[in-house]
């Protein structure tokens, strides 16, 4: 079921991990971001864009983890963006024949089943530096850093107050570090705050990939709150090999979620 945020923004939450997939209105149908993670639940979506006569007319992965990758064949095939590097990150890794085994290993047991990998991570990266989606909506301004995978970006919907944050923000996940792919994720992940940081007055509404969705005072308070965790990783003497040694195996490989 689909549900307002603000004017033209809907959202499709998922049973899984609290995702959210965004529905942002244009002039001839919608831009869809991370579309979701269960078939059934994709189906219902596509289902209920079709009963508004809203085409999607384009889509965006936030970051290369599987459960921002996903594609339902009844969404259509419009075109699927991501930032250059995070299509190049995909690209990479679905080049080894083993890749969809070892996500199908990642997912929890009991959705599996209903998890269709078929359509995973065909997206088109968007060239480095381009500033906005190209499709005929709401200017949706690309915010592009490397805290939690590679080629991560925000999209602020300006002229709807919407942050869509990706996998940063949550309310309900802890700031999870990409400890693969960069030499300093600390330092990357504070980076990324202080970009959100930056776009925070213009921002009436939180999206994050997973959890609740926020108003304005959330956003600094989410801020706040990841970057003093942040913070408290940087202990004196700590690196990032031996964060990685720390981290669990699901995020060493570079897919939770
Ligand atoms: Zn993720």
């Amino acid at each position: 079921m689909l549900r307002q945020v603000a004017e033209g923004v809907l959202i499709h939450e998922s049973e899984f991990l609290q995702s959210n997939a965004v529905v942002v209105q244009g002039r001839a149908g919608v831009l869809l971001i991370d579309a979701g993670v269960q078939d059934n639940e994709m189906a219902c979506l596509a289902n209920d864009l079709r009963e508004l006569g809203q085409p999607v007319v384009a889509g965006f992965s936030t970051h290369p983890h599987w459960d921002h990758l996903l594609w339902h064949a009844e969404l259509g095939s419009a075109p699927r963006y991501g930032t250059a590097r995070c299509a190049a990150t995909v690209r990479a890794r679905l080049s080894d024949p083993l890749f969809k085994a070892r996500i199908a290993e990642l997912i929890p047991p009991d959705i599996a089943e209903q998890v269709p990998l078929d359509l995973l991570g065909l997206i088109t990266g968007l060239p480095a530096e381009t500033a906005q989606i190209p499709w005929d909506g709401p200017q949706a301004r690309i915010i592009e850093h490397q805290a939690h995978a590679p080629g991560h970006a925000a999209l602020l919907i300006e002229e709807r107050g919407v942050l869509v944050a990706g996998d940063m923000l949550s309310d309900v996940l802890i700031p999870m570090l990409d400890l693969n792919d960069t030499a300093d994720p600390i330092e990357d992940y504070l980076a990324a705050l202080r970009l959100l940081e930056d776009v925070a007055g213009d921002v009436d509404v939180l999206v994050p990939g997973h959890g609740s969705i926020g108003g304005a005072d959330q956003v600094h308070a989410r801020i706040d709150q990841d970057r003093a965790y942040v913070h408290a990783l940087w202990l004196p003497g700590v690196h990032a090999r031996q964060l990685q040694r720390l981290a669990p195996r699901s995020e060493r490989d570079g897919t939770p979620g």
